[in-house]
């Protein structure tokens, strides 16, 4: 399975937990639950960069970008670094 399909099973499996643990959380009214499929929601995202970034990377060098575009994946790699700081932060609320 190569990196593109891997980070699409990501994002599928992602969404997957999202809508689950909303429907259980409105459903039981616990707000444990629901603030769970938020932290969730930040891994969504985690994994749709993730996803957009593998896509980018595997372009071929084009007249823009003569090295071509592998570098993307450290722009992504520390913007997910950003995004668990942000959900660290957000478990301590
Ligand atoms: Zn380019």
């Amino acid at each position: 399975m190569n990196a593109s399909k891997t980070a699409s099973l990501s994002v599928f499996s992602n969404t997957f937990i999202v809508i689950l643990k909303l429907i259980v959380g409105f459903l039981t009214g616990s707000v444990a639950v629901i603030s769970e499929a938020i932290h969730s929601a930040l891994d969504l995202l985690a994994s749709l960069i993730a996803f957009i970034s593998v896509r980018i990377s595997g372009r071929d060098a084009d007249r823009g970008h003569p090295y071509g575009h592998g570098k993307v994946e450290n722009i992504s790699g520390t913007i997910e670094t950003l995004l668990i700081f942000v959900s660290r932060y957000l478990d301590y609320l």
